[in-house]
């Protein structure tokens, strides 16, 4: 994602630069990650911490380089609600690129992201499977590959956790975050395609797609996922969606 706004700076905030763009981690960060993995004992949580720093890095990495793609540099910011990727230099208003995106580019810019992690899980798998590993996939609904269990034959039980859940992250998230739902990246390039082909009303029935598949969506986790969370997740954002209709239109 790389809509959200940006919270304050603390004297607790983790700071460096990955590849030329700098990246900020807010302490709430880690609070939320652990809250996340609070179901794991006492030697995965430290491992999934460090996934979802990881992954959640990957993906804005993602967004960051396809701004730069575009002669626009940005900012990483890594906060409690997952992460964002600001624009500089008016992190608030339209930031000016020397090559504008244009509505097609908006949707490379919001799947950048999920590619990212999409690109990592796949080196991982083939990593995993010429060092004579093995990944067990179970498919969701048929079709929607989720990686289970990596085995690898070296490494102990620390390297088996990192690598599977680094896995399930990077794909199930990644997928997640591909539902046509706002503020999620899915939503965004829902957002770009309907306003491509239809510049007056498309931000209206994008927005009605949100409310639509945000509500089929936490039925879906509720129900066939057993997700409380990904019920509540979805429920608001489909609520806010749905606010936003009320609001502008
Ligand atoms: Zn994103």
């Amino acid at each position: 994602m790389y809509l959200f706004q940006s919270p304050p700076f603390t004297n607790y905030d983790l700071r460096f630069t990955l590849a030329g763009i700098p990246v900020r981690v807010h302490p709430l960060f880690w609070l939320v990650a652990v809250f996340l993995g609070a179901s794991s004992d006492l030697l995965q949580l430290p491992i999934w911490v460090l996934v979802v720093f990881l992954s959640i890095l990957i993906h804005e990495l993602g967004h960051a380089l396809a701004f730069r793609y575009y002669g626009q540099r940005s900012q990483i910011v890594l906060h409690f609600a997952g992460g964002l990727t600001i624009p500089e230099p008016s992190p608030w208003g339209v930031a000016t690129t020397s090559r504008s995106p244009g509505s097609l580019g908006q949707m490379f810019l919001s799947l950048a992201g999920p590619l990212a992690g999409f690109t990592f899980a796949a080196l991982v798998v083939a990593g995993v499977t010429i060092s004579g590993g093995l990944v067990l996939t179970n498919w969701l609904f048929g079709f929607i590959p989720l990686p289970l269990t990596t085995i690898l034959p070296y490494g102990g039980r620390i390297l088996n956790l990192l690598v599977s859940m680094l896995l399930w992250v990077n794909v199930f998230w990644g997928l997640i975050n591909l539902m046509p739902v706002f503020p999620l990246d899915g939503g965004n390039v829902a957002r770009s395609l309907f306003v491509h082909y239809d510049p007056v009303d498309g931000m209206r029935k994008s927005l009605w797609l949100s409310v639509v598949a945000g509500g089929l969506l936490a039925l879906v986790g509720l129900i066939a996922l057993r997700s409380v969370y990904m019920a509540i997740l979805f429920g608001l954002l489909a609520f806010q969606s749905y606010q936003a209709i009320q609001g502008r239109y």
